[in-house]
């Protein structure tokens, strides 16, 4: 099933000049894969990323998700999908601050009408090495823990499609490959992840690697 379709996406800024980051880009996700951007620093990996989930206008192309072209959807379905389908995983951190960690995925998991599942919370937690920090607010965690709890949180959504956006940053190595393992397990579910990383290791984690260079995608062969 196809998940996200990009047709001759264009994406341009209209800054103190034009930054034109994305300039001819098709793209087919479908359930089940696993798919990598690469690129340096600035190149239009997060802007593409946004793109994919809907989350920015673009200047000219079509996005497709779960089948519907996104400018013929109302606010409130495009809202409906975003909330409900794709799970992001931003370079910033979106939790709440002025909630637990655990209590920032009761309210995620409450957001997206799905049974209240506490068993899920506390694997997650677990998982992720954050079970004995439920109580801590965001601020009051590290950087790594922080960003493993962004990973809670759009894991517990169980969307369609999860949008990583360079999520292994601030951790050492074990929780790295923790975290991939976990994105990982999501594609063997039949979801899809579309992964943004620097760092090559993680990135021969997925089935389909592409670069990123002068607002075109170009695919990498993997082994
Ligand atoms: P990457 O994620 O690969 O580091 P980004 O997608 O964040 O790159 O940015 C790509 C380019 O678009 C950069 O040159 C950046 O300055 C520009 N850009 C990103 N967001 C905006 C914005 N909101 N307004 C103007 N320019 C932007
Ligand atoms: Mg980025």
């Amino acid at each position: 099933m196809e998940v996200c379709r990009l047709e001759n996406v264009k994406k341009s800024y209209e800054a103190d000049e034009n930054v034109t980051p994305i300039k001819q880009v098709s793209l087919s996700i479908n359930s089940g894969n696993f798919l990598c951007i690469e690129g340096p620093s600035g190149i239009g990996k997060s802007t593409l990323l946004y793109i994919i989930g809907g989350l920015l206008n673009i200047s000219s192309g079509n996005v497709f998700i779960d089948g519907k072209n996104i400018n013929t959807m109302t606010d409130k379905e495009l809202t409906d999908i975003r909330r409900n389908k794709i799970g992001f995983i931003f370079q910033d951190s979106n939790l709440i601050q002025a909630l637990t960690i655990e209590e920032n995925l009761i309210f995620v998991q409450s957001m997206v009408n799905k049974k209240k599942d506490y068993g899920k919370v506390k694997e997650l937690l677990t998982r992720l090495g954050l079970w004995e920090r439920k109580n801590f607010l965001p601020n009051e965690l590290s950087g790594g823990q922080r960003r493993r709890a962004m990973v809670a949180c759009a894991l517990i959504k169980d969307p369609l499609l999860i949008l990583a956006d360079e999520p292994t940053n601030d951790l050492d190595e074990y929780w790295a490959n923790e975290v991939i393992n976990l994105l990982s397990e999501v594609v063997d579910n039949g979801k899809s992840v579309v992964l943004v990383t620097h760092n090559t290791l993680w990135a021969e984690k997925a089935q389909l690697r592409f670069d990123l260079s002068n607002g075109v995608l170009h695919e990498k062969q993997c082994l």
